[in-house]
């Protein structure tokens, strides 16, 4: 990983450097769970069904790396495409910067603590599972709170 900026989070997302953008991820895992979208109504809603490659128990994709060959269609987060994630949590780092809001007291660039996401709720670790074993979607439906 390349050089981290003092207080880069607080710079505004076009600044960051690839290194600086990829260290902004709180680590939830949330991105990484399927959704239903309603073909209708294009409303989404949660499931707590992760991808194959998130490891349930820590909620960190295991194949980062390579995660394209495995998974083609993984959501690559840019700043170009930020308008077009309503539905990232609110808890997100990037929908929080993005928004020009302050990271929240436990990301642990301001905690120091990388297990904090877990103490505030907000990661998924340990509460999903894996959709090779999860069957329907729709029998997984959840809300996430925060
Ligand atoms: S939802 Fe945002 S902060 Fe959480 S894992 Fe995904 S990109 Fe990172």
């Amino acid at each position: 990983m390349g050089e981290l900026r003092k207080r880069f989070w607080e710079l505004p997302l076009a600044d960051l450097s690839r290194a600086e953008w990829e260290a902004l991820c709180d680590g939830c895992g949330r991105c990484c769970l399927h959704k239903i979208e309603d073909d209708e109504t294009g409303a989404i809603e949660d499931t707590n069904v992760a991808c194959k490659l998130l490891d349930t128990e820590n909620a960190r994709c295991s194949d980062y790396r390579n995660r394209k060959a495995f998974v083609p269609d993984c959501l690559r987060l840019t700043l170009r495409i930020m308008d077009d994630v309503p539905w990232l949590p609110r808890t997100c780092a990037y929908r929080l910067r993005h928004a020009d809001e302050p990271l929240p007291e436990w990301h642990y660039l301001i905690s120091g603590d990388p297990e904090a996401v877990k103490h505030a709720g907000v990661s998924v670790a340990g509460r999903v599972v894996s959709e090779t074993d999860a069957g329907p979607l729709e029998h997984h439906i959840v809300e996430w709170n925060p």
